[in-house]
């Protein structure tokens, strides 16, 4: 079969077994797990895996997420597409590619440079326009960009960042992997009630690289 082809059969094959049978319902999502080419996103010799549902290895010895838990983190954020949406955890560019066709502007930090300019480069010569990324510690949000209406982070956390917290405006929400060990966390979703207090709800269990920063885990070889 044609390459191409191929790709998209499996991409349906993906949205029906791995996302719409697993759950997932919000229309936005959907159209926009659809349209997103994760291929575009994987090192080459990868592209032919793009539409498993497993996590893959990008640079620096990064992952980019499955594909289920990228639509399940952005369809708990409750996205209507009016939002301003912070990611921490570039990586990729994937999951802000998604983002972006389900919120008016996204916001992205990552901590390597090389997946910083990477992902930068890939989301501007795909035409995400109204994504943003920055080259920071994420731990400490994107402060001149704040409030954001919802927040989501793709890096295991020991705790919620406080700095996060006091960047979502009132009514917004958080998803966050947090947990105590680097490697095995509980995803967490953080609501900022309209009166300012916060509520938490815990969502399932996941598996994320470290989250590292001044909020974070501390310093790995990068
Ligand atoms: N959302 C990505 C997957 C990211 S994997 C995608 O769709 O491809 C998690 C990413 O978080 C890695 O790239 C890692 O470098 C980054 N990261 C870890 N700690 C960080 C921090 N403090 N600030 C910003 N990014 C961080």
């Amino acid at each position: 079969m044609h390459a191409e082809t191929d790709l998209e059969v499996r991409k349906e094959r993906m949205l029906s077994e791995h996302l719409l049978a697993r759950g997932i319902r919000d229309a936005a999502v959907l159209r926009a797990m659809r349209e997103v080419p994760r291929e575009s996103f994987l090192p080459p010799e990868m592209a032919r895996l793009a539409y498993e549902d497993s996590p893959l290895p990008i640079d620096a010895g990064q992952t980019i997420s499955q594909p289920y838990i990228v639509a399940y983190m952005i369809e708990a954020l409750e996205l209507s597409g009016k939002e301003r949406v912070l990611e921490i955890g570039t990586g990729s560019g994937y999951a802000a590619a998604v983002l972006s066709r389900c919120a008016a502007e996204v916001y992205t930090v990552e901590r390597i440079p090389l997946l910083a300019d990477g992902a930068r480069n890939r989301l501007q010569s795909l035409g995400y326009s109204n994504v943003k990324v920055l080259h920071a510690d994420g731990t400490l949000g994107w402060r001149e960009q704040a409030p954001y209406d919802a927040i989501v982070v793709t890096a295991g956390a020991p705790e919620v960042p406080a700095e996060l917290l006091e960047q979502l405006g009132p009514g917004g929400r958080l998803v966050i992997p947090v947990g105590p060990s680097q490697h095995l966390q509980n995803l967490v979703r953080v609501r900022r009630l309209p009166r300012g207090d916060f509520r938490r709800e815990h969502l399932c269990a996941v598996r994320f690289v470290p989250l590292i920063g001044e909020q974070g885990w501390d310093d790995g070889p990068y």
